[in-house]
């Protein structure tokens, strides 16, 4: 089960590509689809790898991302 997720607000990145160069577990990718300012948003690819650490929102420019963890109980896959 993964940690954590992340919340992408696509429509504020300009595709620079920090969030994927500095995710520890190599979860996300610049994804193929643009957005209406003509850049390519990160999206995950390996959502089970998130551990909802936020490297990736402290490192975007445009506040464009951001990690959050699950609460224990979610992580270990029990009923909320
Ligand atoms: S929260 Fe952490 S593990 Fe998840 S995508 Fe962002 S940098 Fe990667
Ligand atoms: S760091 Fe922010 S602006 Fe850069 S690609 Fe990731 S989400 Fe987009």
């Amino acid at each position: 089960m993964p940690k954590g997720s992340v919340a992408i607000t696509t429509e504020r990145c300009k595709g620079c590509g920090f969030c994927v160069e500095f995710c520890p577990t190599h979860g996300l990718e610049l994804s193929s689809a643009f957005n209406a300012k003509g850049y390519h948003p990160p999206h995950m690819i390996s959502a089970e790898k998130c551990s909802g650490c936020n490297l990736c929102g402290m490192y975007c420019p445009d506040f464009a991302i951001f990690g959050y963890k699950y609460p224990a109980n979610k992580a270990k896959g029990e009923a909320a």
